[in-house]
């Protein structure tokens, strides 16, 4: 049995017996290193994840495990670097396959990884314990009034308390975000000048109906922008990435897009509904930052996860009364996982439908004689490589594929990126599909700024909206007939 609030921890995570006994010194000190103390710890394992997670799934609690394995991981980075071992960073919004293949091909010789993602995926949803090192960053120069991304001030938090140490080489992609990269320089420039990043960057000059990865010349352009990243990588840490590790990496992911494909089509259209939108979000990890420990973790969580989903359909279980409206959202905002707890109190189902399932095309692997160019079409298909109109329509088939009863957009004001794609694809996407679209001014990362108390009242006026309308819908009234509401402006 666990005896401490960090024993009890990692029972959660799945360390049970001697494995967890062996873990725990180090789960000690690398909590210690990220901020977190002994109250924290209580908090997280009788209050905070009991509320926000479906611990009775040993899927939902493998994948606590994984997340847990990469983030002691990350506490070592200092340690790796003393070993001489070559560190490579990445950032979002980026292309992951190249990551990985080099992760593959220097095995234990480099750590690949994206400090940043890795740490605010475990320690918001799982901790809701970002904001100090949000603060950190703020009080540099990074400043609150300005809207910055509080991923970006993540990164300069974990730099300034000395967890995240320089890497060797940072390789980021400006495809969507010019703030992720101008942060690179930003930190080099202030803090600490070892802190070295090479960038790969796709101009959008396309035109409003030309689509990126159906123009070979742009394909190859960004395949040959690869090869030059590569060269730089291989260059500084010795690597020698061969095409094989490349298309061991293109197939890892491949396969992966597959499986979570499966997990959420499957949520999607169970009634009752049995597992929440943002743990479908989490255990589309592997999408938005490369494991360092691998991804067989997450795989086997994964895995567990689609037969125990399987066998509650079978059943006829889930976590929501039958009937429950549906909402499908962008990213359910996972690092603030009250915001879908403040849905399912209001009888409303969340699921996942915009980012993370697959489009038709998504599910093809590219199957072209360059690996490059495969590794450079399978991305320019993903949301990170696209153009704005045609990522909107990519929406439209998603929402149209799974048919939820509303539309939840918005989360991402202060992004780069999706700022101002979701507040023009809210409106595109109720046009195109006759889904009631509702958008909610937040931050995803950062929930300072709004309380549950403030948000509460909204998410219960939209879930009554969405009842209302799914109720005139099966009794087959036109929604818009039968409710006032005002859609898209929540
Ligand atoms: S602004 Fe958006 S796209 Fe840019 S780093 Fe932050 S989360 Fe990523």
């Amino acid at each position: 049995m666990a005896g401490t609030a960090y024993e009890e921890f990692l029972e959660l995570g799945e360390y049970h017996g001697r494995e967890r006994r062996e873990v725990l010194p180090q789960w000690i000190e690398a909590a210690t290193r990220i901020g977190l103390n002994e109250r924290d710890m209580e908090y997280a394992v009788k209050e905070f994840i009991p509320e926000m997670w479906d611990l009775q799934y040993l899927g939902v609690r493998k994948m606590i495990g994984a997340m847990t394995r990469e983030a002691i991981d990350h506490t070592q980075l200092k340690e790796q670097r003393k070993r001489g071992v070559k560190l490579v960073y990445g950032i979002i919004p980026a292309i992951l396959t190249p990551y990985q293949a080099v992760k593959k091909a220097g095995g234990d010789k480099v750590f690949v990884s994206f400090p940043d993602m890795c740490l605010m995926n475990f320690l918001q949803p799982l901790f809701h314990k970002g904001a100090p090192l949000f603060e950190l960053a703020e009080q540099s120069g990074l400043t609150y009034g300005c809207r910055h991304c509080a991923l970006n001030k993540l990164r300069i938090g974990l730099r300034l308390k000395d967890v995240v140490p320089a890497p060797d080489i940072q390789w980021s992609f400006g495809l969507v975000c010019d703030e992720a990269t101008k942060v690179d320089e930003y930190i080099n420039c202030i803090f600490d000048d070892k802190w070295f990043a090479v960038i790969t960057r796709l101009p959008h000059d396309t035109c409003m109906a030309e689509v990126d990865d159906e123009i070979p010349e742009r394909v190859a352009y960004l395949a040959a922008a690869f090869k030059d990243a590569y060269e730089e990588v291989q260059r500084i840490t010795g690597v020698k990435v061969q095409d094989e590790h490349v298309a061991a990496a293109l197939d890892d992911f491949q396969r992966y897009l597959g499986k979570t494909d499966v997990l959420i089509r499957l949520t999607a259209q169970a009634d009752p509904q049995p597992l929440r939108g943002s743990e479908l979000v989490n255990f589309c990890h592997p999408f938005s930052m490369p494991f360092n420990t691998g991804i067989e973790h997450m795989e086997d969580a994964l895995d567990t996860m689609i037969e125990e989903v399987k066998v509650e359909i079978a059943n006829g279980r889930g976590i929501y009364p039958k009937g429950a409206p549906k909402v499908g959202g962008y990213f359910i905002p996972y690092s603030i996982p009250w915001v879908d707890k403040v849905f399912m109190d209001n009888g409303v189902a969340t699921s996942s439908s915009l980012s993370m399932i697959a489009s038709a095309k998504q599910l093809i692997p590219p199957s072209g004689t360059d690996l490059y160019q495969n590794v450079a079409e399978q991305w320019l298909r993903m949301v990170f490589g696209m153009g704005c109109h045609v990522e909107i329509s990519t929406w439209i088939e998603k929402v149209n594929r799974a048919k939820p009863d509303a539309l939840l957009m918005g989360f991402f004001d202060y992004d780069r990126w999706l700022g101002q794609m979701h507040k023009m694809g809210a409106r595109e996407v109720e046009k195109a599909t006759g889904i009631p679209t509702f958008y909610i001014e937040a931050d995803f990362f950062d929930d300072r700024d709004y309380s549950q108390e403030a948000l509460r009242t909204r998410i219960e006026s939209i879930s009554q909206v969405i009842k209302m309308r799914k109720a005139a819908k099966e009794r087959g009234v036109a929604g818009e007939q039968a409710v006032a509401c005002e859609p898209g402006a929540a």
